[in-house]
């Protein structure tokens, strides 16, 4: 079983909205805290990256105009970030992020960015530029077997259509959509959603299992982490839920 994990941060000069770089020092804290080696590399517009070496690949969100920004650069590694997945990295990618993961992202102008189309959803922003997905969120999502809630914040103008394979139910918030009842993109090896949070600080579950595929890669499943003691985080977490759900 492997013993270290090597992470690629996609654009972290440029999607770090709501301290989603965060997240990779989360992966980073309880890698380290089990021994685990964690390598970050980061890839930004005019790297050339081997796509290849990643057992993590992240991208964070950004508004429209930073996503604007680096659609070029995203498009030239089309083909290395598409074999990257198949051949079993696993993505995490948030919000804006997520949306570039899908076929095209049309902003409230009308302007639209291509997306890498590695999955088939698309996303489109109300022409009306108020008309956004703004607040708390809590979903349910099932990992290995396991139904966690996973706590969070989005603010998004763009509503993702055509997912067949969503992160979670809504149980507070908008979700893919306004008022939708599912929320995000899942597959075994792709966490995609709107969350930030950060997501992975706000739900350990969520990174644990990310960091379990990621050591598991090679069997092809995920694999068993020595667990850590989270009792301050899930104190946290009960705090949240319980001021969120009343809202
Ligand atoms: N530009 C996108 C939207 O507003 C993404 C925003 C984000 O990453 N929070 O829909």
């Amino acid at each position: 079983m492997k013993n270290k994990i090597r992470i690629l941060h996609m654009y972290p000069d440029i999607l770090d909205l709501y301290g989603d770089s965060g997240n990779m020092e989360v992966i980073e804290y309880r890698c380290g805290k089990r021994k685990i080696g964690c390598e970050i590399d980061i890839h930004t517009i005019g790297s050339s990256t081997d796509f290849s070496r990643y057992d993590l690949i992240y991208i964070g969100g950004g508004a429209d105009l930073e996503q604007q920004l680096l659609a070029d650069d995203l498009a030239k590694h089309s083909s290395q970030i598409r074999s990257a997945y198949e051949r079993g990295s696993f993505f995490l990618a948030i919000c804006g992020g997520y949306q570039l993961m899908g076929r095209y992202y049309k902003d409230s102008n009308g302007k639209k960015i291509s997306g890498l189309g590695l999955f088939d959803y698309y996303t489109e922003a109300s022409e009306n530029k108020s008309e956004r997905c703004i607040g708390n969120i809590i979903i349910e999502a099932e990992l290995d077997g396991e139904k966690t809630k996973v706590i969070g914040f989005e603010n998004h103008g763009g509503r993702t259509y055509g997912v067949k394979s969503p992160f979670g139910t809504v149980l507070l918030g908008n979700g893919n959509s306004f008022r939708d009842r599912f929320e995000g993109y899942f597959e075994k090896n792709v966490i995609a959603t709107y969350l930030h949070g950060p997501l992975l600080s706000k739900n350990p579950k969520v990174a644990d299992y990310i960091i379990s595929r990621c050591i598991g890669r090679e069997s092809g499943d995920s694999a068993e982490l020595v667990p850590l003691d989270d009792s301050l985080e899930n104190k946290c977490r009960e705090v949240l839920l319980k001021r969120f759900m009343k809202t």
